[in-house]
């Protein structure tokens, strides 16, 4: 199961949020047929998207772009109560660095981030900012300050078999300094930060959320709560069918009379609903 832990530490002003999320990564990667860089980049994504909406009510929907200008192209991932769903341009992307190791930051590219947020009480609300790097955490570290106002340290990683291709293990922490932290306090996290063993290492040797909140703090936190994280797509034949009906009677029937029948595989989890010859034919009896 894929969780994520809460707690404070600093006397509470420094919020910290750990994830394990092997699962949803593993689950795109196969769903998805995703290729080292692909998958490495997407399970960073859906790391920071689920820690993102666990940071938010439950019925506060986010919907979180990465828009680079690399081979991956565009990552999209929709993020509520934590859970997750999302779908890449390019899943097929296996760039590696010199020294053998699975690529993202070219793979990602040059661009920029845009988070809205769909709060269903007024219109969403968008903000972005630049891609700096295309390590997906930094860029996440940059879009809190730049954005939200508010100093934060994002660590993700994502371990991949050479061999096999297979995920061992994704996840990832965000900090999030609060109003009033003392200097001496951000400055203990600073250091503690820049020797902190990288989060791929870390989630490569199996460190459970708490095994991070452990590390970054020195064992010095109070834990706050404990949630699961999924990745979980809504999607129905229903939904599909007003998505036809939105077509309207004229081009429903040029369909019917020419393909008999239509197929239609949802982006975000690559299911597939076929409606035949006579759900068409009800389907236009209806409008
Ligand atoms: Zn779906």
């Amino acid at each position: 199961m894929d969780y994520l832990q809460k707690a404070y530490c600093m006397n509470q002003s420094v919020r910290i949020y750990a994830a394990i999320t092997t699962e949803m990564t593993s689950y795109a990667q196969n769903i998805f047929n995703m290729w080292p860089s692909s998958a490495d980049a997407f399970g960073r994504l859906l790391t920071i998207s689920s820690i993102m909406s666990a940071t938010y009510k439950a019925n506060e929907t986010l919907n979180i772009i990465v828009k680079g200008d690399g081979p991956i192209g565009k990552m999209t991932v929709e993020a509520r109560d934590c859970k997750v769903r999302g779908f890449v341009s390019n899943p097929g992307v296996f760039l590696q660095n010199t020294n053998g190791t699975i690529n993202i930051t070219k793979a990602v590219g040059a661009g920029e981030i845009e988070i809205i947020k769909d709060l269903h009480m007024r219109a969403p609300f968008s903000s972005s900012c630049e891609i700096i790097q295309g390590d997906i955490a930094n860029d996440f570290t940059y879009y809190f300050a730049k954005s939200e106002q508010i100093p934060s340290s994002v660590g993700l990683g994502v371990s991949i078999d050479p061999e096999t291709n297979k995920i061992i293990a994704s996840g990832g922490f965000l900090i999030q300094i609060m109003p009033g932290c003392k200097d001496e306090y951000i400055t203990k996290l600073e250091e503690k930060l820049s020797s902190l063993k990288p989060t791929t290492e870390m989630i490569k040797e199996g460190y459970t959320p708490l095994d991070i909140i452990n590390e970054i703090t020195d064992g010095d936190y109070v834990l706050l709560e404990t949630k699961e994280l999924k990745y979980e797509c809504n999607c129905s034949k229903d939904r599909f069918k007003n998505g036809l009906k939105s077509l309207g009677k004229v081009e429903l029937e040029n369909i019917l009379n020419e393909d008999h029948k239509v197929d239609i595989t949802c982006n975000f989890c690559n299911k597939k609903y076929t409606f035949d010859e006579n759900e068409l034919k009800e389907i236009i009896l209806e409008l």
